[in-house]
């Protein structure tokens, strides 16, 4: 096994999530693709194959080490740029029904390229969220994910409406951005928007980035529930939202 596989091989062994060697073998062949891909159209900035496979690849499988997510879920990626955390996802759970959502078309058309190559059934939406719940995908999904779009109160204004009932949000952050005892925290400032959405945080579940040079990120899951329907005035226009964040 080459590098990248190998350290999602480990990585899903050690967290109790079923994933093949051929199934990690997939992540060399999106290595390859992102490099590629990211020569024209900048999908990261990260240079070292250690990081990209750990704060790309595994950061985004961590809520399957939750078992945040069930069988056959239907789970939609916002502001995926070229597709984090879904394509990963996606790679070890081909079970889920995944849809991927970002305004900037050129950046969804690699976790497109991806999909087609291996086969994968996606749907794809080159929209703005605020938009695109318009169009029949209010309160629609099992899972809602989404990573580096937005601070947390109007990336809950983004994402919870497209909740269903019981259904969550996977709000990937900063561990320090979720700490309760800090009142400027994400975490803190988000309370009121969530409760306002018709949600609640859950929990806060750490994702821990073990680098090759020893170093540590420390990120974390907010799991957000959905308790009741969201107000349909909810999301407003982004200029609305970024004026006034709930
Ligand atoms: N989730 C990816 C990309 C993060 S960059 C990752 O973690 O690598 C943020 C992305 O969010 C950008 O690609 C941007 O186009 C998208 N975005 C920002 N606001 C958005 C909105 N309102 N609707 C859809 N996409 C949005």
């Amino acid at each position: 096994m080459k590098y990248i596989s190998k350290k999602v091989f480990d990585f899903c062994k050690n967290n109790k999530i079923i994933c093949s060697s051929d199934t990690a073998e997939k992540f060399d062949i999106l290595y390859d693709m992102l490099i590629e891909f990211n020569e024209h159209t900048n999908i990261t900035s990260l240079k070292s194959e250690d990081e990209i496979c750990t704060k790309h690849f595994i950061d985004s499988l961590y809520p399957l080490s939750y078992s945040l997510i069930g069988n056959k879920a239907d789970v939609i990626d916002i502001g995926c740029g070229g597709g984090f955390p879904g394509l990963p996802l996606k790679i070890v759970r081909n079970d889920i029904n995944m849809t991927f959502v970002d305004s900037t078309e050129k950046k969804l058309n690699f976790a497109k390229s991806v999909c087609e190559k291996f086969g994968f059934e996606c749907n794809f939406y080159p929209e703005r969220a605020e938009e695109l719940i318009k169009d029949g995908h209010r309160e629609k999904y099992d899972v809602v994910v989404s990573r580096a779009v937005a601070s947390l109160p109007i990336l809950s204004e983004l994402c919870i409406p497209y909740i269903k009932e019981g259904g969550i949000f996977i709000a990937y952050k900063s561990l320090k951005e979720c700490d309760k005892t800090n009142p400027a925290s994400e975490i803190s400032i988000s309370e009121k928007a969530v409760t306002a959405l018709g949600a609640k945080i859950e929990k806060v579940l750490p994702a821990y980035l073990n680098l090759q040079d020893k170093s540590v990120f420390e990120h974390a899951l907010v799991v957000i529930r959905k308790i009741k329907p969201t107000n349909q005035i909810f999301p407003r226009r982004y200029s609305a939202m970024l004026k006034k964040p709930l």
